[in-house]
C-alpha cells in the first residue's frame, strides 16, 4: 500500500489503473480505523480492482472546536489497518492540501440536510461534509464511492449530491457495525469513560424498544418515539433528537405503513456526541 499526501500523485498513482481499465474504488475517512471502516475497505476490495482509503479529519464539519481538537489521530496505526483490509491507496493530504489559500467554494445541499443533524449541528456540518466529498469524489474519480448506514443523513445528501450534480460515481452502503452488546462503532467511543460506555447502550435500547413496539403493531410515530425515548431514560440518557423520518428526504412522518421508515437517534453521553438509527419495514438491525 501506498501512502499519498496531493492530488497530483493521487492523479498520477490512479492513472495507470484506470488506463487498464481497473475499476477504482473509494472508501472516505477521518482516520481512527475501527471495524465499521475496515469492514468498507473490505468491501471495496471485494467489488473494486484499486481500493483508495482517505484520511481526512475535515475540520469544515465539525461544529465544535473542541471535538475537532478531541478528535482521536494515528496515522501509523491507520496505515497499517487499512493495508492489512486491503487499501492500495491510503490519501491522506493536509488540511492546506485541501483548502490551499484563497478557497471560496462551498456546496450546499438543501432540504435533506436542514433536519436532524442538519438542525442539531448546525447547517455548516452538511456543506463541510458536502464540499469535501465532491472535492475527494473529483479528486480521485472513482466508479464507487463506499459510505455506512451508521451515517445515514451523510448517504442521504450524498446520494442527492450525486444526482443533483451528475458525478458519475456509484454508492454503496455498508451495514453498521457494532460492539457485542449493540452499541454502534464510532471513532468517538474511546472517548467514553467506563459508566458514559454503559450509559451509551441508551442509543441502541431506544431503538430497540421502538422495534418491539413496532412489532407489536404501533403505528403512531409520536408514540413511538415516546416509547424510545422513555427506553433510554431509563439509563438516563435524554436524546437530543430521536424521530421517525422517510430515509431519503429526512422528513418526519405521522405513522408508519407499509414503506420503510428511519428511526435516528442522537444523544450526548458525557462529552461524547454519539448517533445511531435503525430502519422500521427494511433491512434495519
Ligand atoms: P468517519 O471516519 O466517522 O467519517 O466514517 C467514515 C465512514 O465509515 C463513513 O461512511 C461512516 O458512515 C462509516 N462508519 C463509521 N462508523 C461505522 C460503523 N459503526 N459501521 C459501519 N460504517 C461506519
Amino acid at each position: 500500500m501506498k501512502t499519498l499526501r496531493t492530488v497530483d500523485e493521487l492523479r498520477a498513482g490512479l492513472n495507470g489503473p484506470r488506463r487498464a481499465g481497473r475499476s477504482i474504488g473509494l472508501v472516505p475517512t477521518m482516520g481512527a480505523l475501527h471495524e465499521g471502516h475496515l469492514s468498507l475497505i473490505r468491501r471495496a476490495r471485494t467489488s473494486c480492482d484499486e481500493v483508495v482509503v482517505s484520511l481526512f479529519v475535515n475540520p469544515a464539519q465539525f461544529d465544535e472546536a473542541g471535538d475537532l481538537a478531541a478528535y482521536p489521530r494515528d496515522e501509523a496505526r491507520d496505515e497499517a489497518l487499512a493495508a492489512e483490509a486491503g487499501a492500495d491507496v491510503l490519501f491522506a493530504p493536509s488540511p492546506a492540501e485541501v483548502y490551499p489559500r484563497g478557497f471560496a467554494t462551498t456546496v450546499v445541499v438543501d432540504e435533506v440536510s436542514a433536519a436532524l443533524e442538519g438542525e442539531h449541528r448546525g447547517a455548516a456540518h452538511f456543506a463541510g461534509v458536502a464540499t469535501v466529498v465532491t472535492k475527494l469524489l473529483n479528486m480521485a474519480q472513482p466508479d464507487v464511492v463506499f459510505f455506512g448506514q451508521k451515517d445515514a443523513q451523510q448517504v442521504a445528501v450524498i446520494r442527492r449530491l450525486v444526482r443533483d450534480l451528475d458525478i458519475p460515481v456509484r454508492i454503496e452502503v455498508g451495514d453498521t457495525i457494532r460492539e457485542a452488546d449493540g452499541l454502534a462503532l464510532s471513532s468517538r467511543n474511546v472517548r467514553l469513560r467506563a459508566d458514559e460506555r454503559r450509559r451509551a447502550l441508551a442509543l441502541r435500547r431506544g431503538l430497540d424498544a421502538v422495534r418491539a413496539c413496532h412489532a407489536a403493531g404501533e403505528r403512531d410515530a409520536t408514540i413511538l418515539a415516546a416509547i424510545g425515548r422513555a427506553a433510554m431514560a431509563e439509563l438516563d440518557v435524554e436524546p437530543e433528537y430521536l424521530e421517525l423520518v422517510l430515509p431519503d428526504s429526512f422528513t418526519p412522518v405521522a405513522s408508519v405503513g407499509e414503506q420503510p421508515v428511519l428511526v435516528a437517534v442522537a444523544a450526548r453521553v458525557g462529552d461524547v456526541r454519539l448517533i445511531d438509527n435503525d430502519i422500521l419495514n427494511g433491512s434495519g438491525q
